[in-house]
């Protein structure tokens, strides 16, 4: 079948209901129908799967779909499922299924019913999972958070090292990769690992105008100056980030003493705690929730208005991801970080415990965040150009959304923040 006779607005509208497609969908969809292979950068939320799913859908063969995460996967083929009257359309093939289920989606497969198979890395790389799977029709193979691949990225998982190896196995079919990480040298390392150096690359834009962002520096105040800024958003959901889960207990505390609600979320809470406190979020029963970066991932509330850091994240892609849940709705969105360089040291201290390799890595990106904060020049310009995106900071849309455009810094300011700086570049750099 060619992707000429394909109506993919018609079939857009039978399997999602969708009427429109958003963003760069239609052309990442058209480019893998034409057998390229494609590499697609969007921000989480951007409809990433689509990009995949539709593809499946309309042609012959299965789509082998490689994914990181169990519950997501199971999520995808239970949506799939719901679109179609035919149940095997989509299948799970990982460890947890019994014998007759593993036959159950080789019959499918082979039957050519099965559109979409999502697979764990470690699944894939069974021999005799890839001795099945070259008897068969495949479409393509789509490598979901292909950031995976990358040890600059924030979920580096060797499994996915290997993927290239396999997928030559299967054949010549198209890859399609997609991650919502987008420094370039995340994007680098996966073009180079999966050898697609030929993609068709679709980028999107990472800006997010209604985000408004501030740093402070971090006194022994800052409790009380927390608070002032929640009293000044009465009413309104936010997110308090600290780095562990005794700061977490304490600021919790802390607001509850002066009157704001606020639950704790930590990977040291047991999950029917951490469960119920998320939908207390979610619900508004409470206004604040005090959380370690445990909290966040698949969280989607639409009018979270602001996103605290207490303490400095260990890289501005974390940085990105966690105030990127302030504004989902278009709103109004205050993303307010401290910022200290006894958090640094810390952070230093911390990494100084890890293998060569990762503390190298860690200090790098820690010196970005560290520069992002003692910065005078537009915090957006700043952050979209560390994920490789030119911004106009005067004309470019939110352009006057951070403290540093509001209230620029004298020029003796500024040049005080740059001697420093250059001092901090001396004493990261190793
Ligand atoms: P990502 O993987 O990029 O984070 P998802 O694939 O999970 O994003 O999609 C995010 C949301 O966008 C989903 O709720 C999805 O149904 C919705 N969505 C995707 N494409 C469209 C579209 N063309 N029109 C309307 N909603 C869409
Ligand atoms: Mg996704």
């Amino acid at each position: 079948m060619n992707s000429n006779e394909i109506d993919i607005h018609k079939e857009l509208k039978k399997y999602f209901g969708f009427s429109q497609f958003k963003g760069l969908q239609e052309k990442v969809i058209t480019s893998l129908l034409n057998k390229q292979n494609t590499f697609v950068i969007m921000p989480t939320g951007g409809g990433k799967s689509l990009c995949y799913q539709l593809p499946a859908l309309v042609q012959e063969g299965t789509a082998i779909v490689v994914s990181p995460l169990i519950a997501l996967m199971k999520n995808q083929v239970d949506a799939i499922r719901s679109l179609s009257s035919e149940n095997g359309i989509a299948h799970v093939l990982n460890s947890s299924l019994t014998k007759t289920e593993i036959a159950q989606v080789k019959s499918d497969i082979s039957k050519g019913v099965t559109k979409l198979l999502y697979v764990a890395p470690e699944s894939l790389t069974k021999d005799e999972y890839v001795a099945f799977l070259q008897t068969v029709s495949i479409s393509f193979v789509a490598i979901d958070e292909a950031h995976c691949i990358s040890e600059w990225g924030h979920d580096f998982r060797p499994e996915y090292r290997n993927l290239k190896n396999i997928i030559k196995q299967l054949g010549e079919v198209p890859i399609i990769g997609l991650t919502a990480t987008a420094t370039p040298k995340v994007q680098e390392d996966i073009l180079k690992n999966l050898e697609m150096s030929n993609a068709t690359v679709y980028k999107a834009s990472f800006n997010r105008p209604n985000l408004f962002y501030e740093v402070r520096t971090k006194t022994k105040n800052i409790e009380s100056d927390i608070i002032r800024f929640i009293k000044q958003h009465k009413g309104k959901s936010g997110i308090i980030y600290c780095l562990s889960r005794k700061k977490v207990e304490s600021i919790t505390e802390v607001l509850q003493v002066n009157g704001i609600s606020a639950v704790p979320y930590h990977a040291g809470l047991d999950a029917k705690t951490r469960a119920k406190h998320q939908d207390m979020f979610l619900m508004e029963d409470v206004e604040v929730v005090v959380a370690t970066i445990a909290f966040g991932m698949g969280i989607d509330k639409p009018d979270v208005r602001f996103v605290i850091h207490h303490d400095i994240p260990k890289s501005l892609e974390s940085y990105y991801q966690e105030t990127g849940r302030a504004g989902r709705d278009g709103g109004e969105g205050h993303c307010l970080a401290y910022y200290s360089y006894k958090d640094v040291e810390k952070l230093e201290k911390f990494l100084s415990g890890k293998p060569v390799a990762e503390q190298e890595i860690g200090f790098a990106l820690l010196h970005e965040v560290v520069a992002y904060a003692e910065t005078s020049m537009s915090r957006r310009k700043f952050l979209l150009h560390y994920f490789g995106e030119e911004f106009d900071s005067e004309t470019g849309e939110g352009a006057d959304m951070d403290d540093n455009v509001r209230n620029p810094k004298t020029k003796v300011e500024a040049k005080d923040e740059v001697l420093k700086l250059l001092e901090v570049v001396k004493k990261t750099k190793h």
